[in-house]
């Protein structure tokens, strides 16, 4: 496939390739036709025959039924193979306007003993929904900004931070609904991706010790399409 970032809306020129001879014993399961018949989207369309495969896990589909899936779908940029959830391309999300900035702490966090601690705060201020978020035009409210999250200052801690950047960048830290915690709707809620909020305490679970918690991170991260290959 085509290398490096670029400005063309359709993933799916960017990330595809067209079979030209699409094997007969397969099923395209968008649709649940032949890949070698017409697309169960194709209403008779002459684009109805042609078959694709993604470039990355190579899996093939019928070009309209993959185009009618990213339509119908959340349109962020990147495609998402339904067969086996390959992100091809990168996953914005609709985090509203902010700022990230870190520091660092002298004092360590509990069982990471050896090392100092990097704070990071994340601000954002109330406004007004976007067209990518639930409801246009309306207002949305932020609740316990800044919020502040830890990591340990050693190597592992220190990639998570610089892949926590690169989600932020994506605007995909948080997102606007209906937080889990406190029922309030239209608000800014965290979105997929744990941050530790609890410095020297574990009230919430959402704290320290918590061993698995840099593995589990970087597989959240990873399941945003946000890997080592950004760094
Ligand atoms: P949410 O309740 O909709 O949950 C979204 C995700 O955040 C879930 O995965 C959940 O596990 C995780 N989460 C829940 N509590 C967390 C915490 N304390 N620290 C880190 N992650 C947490 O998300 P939300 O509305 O963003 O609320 C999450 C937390 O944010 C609340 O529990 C609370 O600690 C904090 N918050 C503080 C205030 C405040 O006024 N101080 C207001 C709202 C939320
Ligand atoms: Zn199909
Ligand atoms: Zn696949």
């Amino acid at each position: 496939g085509k290398k490096g970032r670029s400005s063309s809306c359709d993933p799916l020129d960017e990330h595809t390739t067209v079979v030209t001879s699409p094997p007969e014993d397969e099923d395209c399961c968008i649709c649940c036709e032949k890949l070698n018949q017409p697309s169960g989207y194709g209403e008779g369309k002459p684009e109805a025959n042609i078959v694709v495969k993604l470039d990355k896990c190579k899996h093939m589909f019928h070009k309209l039924c993959l185009q009618a899936m990213y339509e119908s779908g959340a349109k962020n940029g990147c495609l998402q193979c339904p067969t086996c959830k390959t992100i091809h391309g990168e996953k914005h999300g609709n985090c509203p306007q902010g700022l990230m900035e870190y520091h660092r702490l002298p004092q360590p966090l509990t069982s990471y003993e050896g090392c100092q601690t990097i704070q990071i705060l994340y601000h954002i201020s109330p406004g007004v929904q976007g067209p990518e978020h639930p409801h246009p035009g309306k207002r949305y409210s932020c609740r316990g900004f800044p919020r502040v999250c830890y990591l340990p200052d050693n190597e592992r801690g220190r990639k998570v931070l610089k892949l926590l950047t690169v989600a932020w960048k994506r605007r995909l830290t948080f997102t606007i609904g209906m937080s889990t915690t406190t029922g309030e709707g239209d608000t800014v809620t965290w979105n997929e991706i744990h941050h530790k909020t609890e410095f020297g305490s574990n009230h919430s679970g959402h704290g320290y010790p918590d061993p698995n918690y840099l593995d589990n991170v970087l597989m959240e991260l990873a399941v945003q399409g946000v890997t080592e290959n950004d760094l």
